[in-house]
């Protein structure tokens, strides 16, 4: 590609609503354009990132046995409504009518469409297990994006479901996409991790987060110093230290009181296995406290709160109120004394639920789907605290310590959550009808740009990893009106690109200077200038990543090249 020729619109400030690394220099190296809050371009260079992160997701995808597809961004309400997530959902799905008042949302995720699709089509035991996948834009109006491509409001995901007639069977497709994912990340050049997501999984294997490793990352890990146990916190090792008491530990399952919600009630209406179902729960994001309850309008202690029964999320009304209902409400918690700022983020407590982290409201009145060992002590004065750095590992194997991680992946086996609701079944061996079991497999492909981009740059700029470069080879011409120089540099851009390389080629009338800086900026691994030597037929090599410089004769550039 000529740069004369391109869209490589390159910033030597920095954006000045650009907090990190990453989105400061992909606006600066022309990547990207921000066209509204959490909506971007990709320019030519950032189009050519993603098809390399793409190709390779294909690849290991395709490999892994997924056959791809492409679903409809624009989804009609009742899939949604069917799955009970039109209520549960939030605000972060986008919502829309269209001409004749019919409600749509824009695809947040895709679960609802794929799991009707397979269940039109697939009716008998024979044809499973499938495993399908896309890579397209998904919606999602997330309360604070920011950071560029890491928190963005249209972005690109893949995403892969899987149909089972077993768990064994989603266990083992479960294991291929685990591999797949950590072969897709190294060859992105990441350092990253894959942690336990969730606290039923706690040393379990239902669901696992890959983690780019970085200062920046919105997650904080949990991890051993010395066994590969890691987690989020965000979900995972809720640790307790409660006084022991002679208690004994009350039936969880037994105890509630008749006139509530039954657990029935809130199991049907959130579509959430009955076992997996919570009254309230405690839920701490960002260092703030949230609190969920799972059923209509509550008064505790005459203090109203406000329901969002659709976000199954409660707004509490001041910190003073918080303080108050948490203490009334987590009963089985104990009193947590926190004078903590409540934040409703319905995506994650709407997680939470679904997690089934336990909580009361009152005396007796207790859930189930809890480990109380792990979650919190029945003592009606325990201490619950969350997991810190110094603690033992929950795998009692070392000390835990801390990391930031920016989530690029996660993979997740659902079950039979969207296949019982929205009735996906098939006949087995002895025609009798059974549910089908699914996983789901998620990559943030814009995200993955973004955490590449924030993991690989120095001072100078960008510094890509060969296998996501938008370039092999940059090729300068440090002064085109220089016949010998131009027709040079004119002749390694054609035989480069016959020789296999992608180039691009700045043959701009721009002086030195700043097409050196530009391309330092823009980090393609190798750059070839074709300056003041090219009567002899040399070049100056350069490797951005070491700024190690040669000079070659252009004969044997290609051997150097390697
Ligand atoms: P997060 O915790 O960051 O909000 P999530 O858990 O809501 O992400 P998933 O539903 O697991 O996201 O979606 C699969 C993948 O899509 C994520 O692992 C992430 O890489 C990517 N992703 C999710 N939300 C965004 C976003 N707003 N912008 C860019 N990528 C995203
Ligand atoms: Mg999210
Ligand atoms: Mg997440
Ligand atoms: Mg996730």
């Amino acid at each position: 590609m000529k740069q004369s020729m391109s869209f490589i619109p390159t910033l030597r400030e920095v954006p000045a609503d650009a907090e990190i690394k990453s989105h400061q220099l992909l606006l600066r190296a022309g990547f990207i354009r921000q066209n509204a809050s959490g909506v971007y371009s990709y320019l030519p260079l950032g189009q050519r990132v993603l098809q390399k992160i793409e190709k390779i997701i294909r690849e290991e995808m395709n490999r892994a046995g997924a056959i791809e597809l492409l679903m409809p961004a624009l989804q009609q309400a009742e899939l949604w409504q069917e799955s009970g997530r039109w209520y549960s959902y939030g605000p972060e799905l986008m919502r829309l009518k269209d001409r004749h008042d019919r409600d749509f949302a824009l695809g947040a995720t895709h679960e609802e469409v794929i799991t009707a699709l397979v269940r039109d089509e697939i009716k008998t035991y024979k044809r499973l297990p499938l495993t399908l996948y896309q890579i397209q834009t998904k919606f999602r109006d997330e309360k604070r994006p920011r950071f560029g491509l890491l928190r963005g409001r249209e972005f690109i995901m893949k995403d892969a479901y899987s149909f089972h007639t077993s768990q064994e069977s989603l266990d083992e497709v479960y294991n291929k996409m685990y591999e797949a994912y950590s072969n897709v990340f190294r060859r992105c050049g990441l350092n990253f991790r894959a942690v336990i997501a969730d606290s039923g999984a706690m040393g379990g294997k239902d669901t696992h987060e890959f983690m780019v490793l970085s200062d920046v990352g919105e997650d904080t890990i949990a991890y051993s110093d010395t066994s590969d146990y890691a987690a989020n916190i965000e979900m995972a090792p809720v640790i307790t230290t409660y006084e022991k008491s002679d208690e004994p530990l009350r039936e969880l399952e037994k105890v509630h009181t008749p006139e509530k919600k039954s657990i029935e009630e809130v199991s049907s209406f959130l579509n959430v296995p009955r076992e997996k179902c919570i009254k309230s729960l405690l839920f701490k994001v960002d260092e703030k406290y949230v609190l969920v309850l799972v059923r209509g309008d509550h008064e505790v202690n005459d203090v109203k709160v406000k329901n969002l029964f659709e976000a199954s999320v409660v707004e509490l009304a001041s910190p003073e109120e918080t303080k108050q209902i948490m203490q009334c409400s987590v009963g089985s918690l104990g009193p947590i004394g926190v004078n903590a700022e409540v934040e409703v983020v319905a995506d994650k407590a709407v997680q939470a639920i679904v997690n089934g982290v336990c909580g009361a409201n009152e005396e007796g009145y207790h859930y189930i789907g809890v480990n109380p060992d792990r979650d919190f002590a029945v003592s009606q004065y325990a201490d619950l605290r969350f997991i810190q750095e110094g603690d033992p590992s929950p795998d009692g194997q070392g000390t835990i310590r801390f990391a930031r991680g920016i989530e690029v992946g996660h993979v997740f086996k659902l079950g039979t959550r969207y296949s019982e609701a929205m009735n996906a079944t098939y006949l087995d061996e002895n025609g009798r009808t059974q549910t089908m079991i699914m996983g789901c497999y998620g990559i943030g492909v814009s995200r993955t740009m973004a955490a590449i981009a924030e993991q690989f740059s120095d001072e100078n700029g960008l510094v890509w990893p060969v296998a996501v470069a938008p370039f092999h080879l940059h090729l300068i011409s440090v002064n085109p009106k220089n016949d010998e120089q131009r027709h040079l540099a004119d002749e390694l851009y054609e035989k480069l690109q016959n020789d296999g390389y992608e180039v691009l080629y700045d043959d701009r009338h721009e002086r030195p200077g700043v097409k050196f800086a530009d391309s330092d900026l823009i980090g393609i691994p190798v750059r070839i200038t074709v300056g003041k030597r090219a009567g002899e037929g040399i070049v100056e090599m350069k490797v951005r990543q070491t700024g190690e410089t040669m000079e070659v004769h252009v004969s044997e550039l290609n051997e150097t090249i390697q």
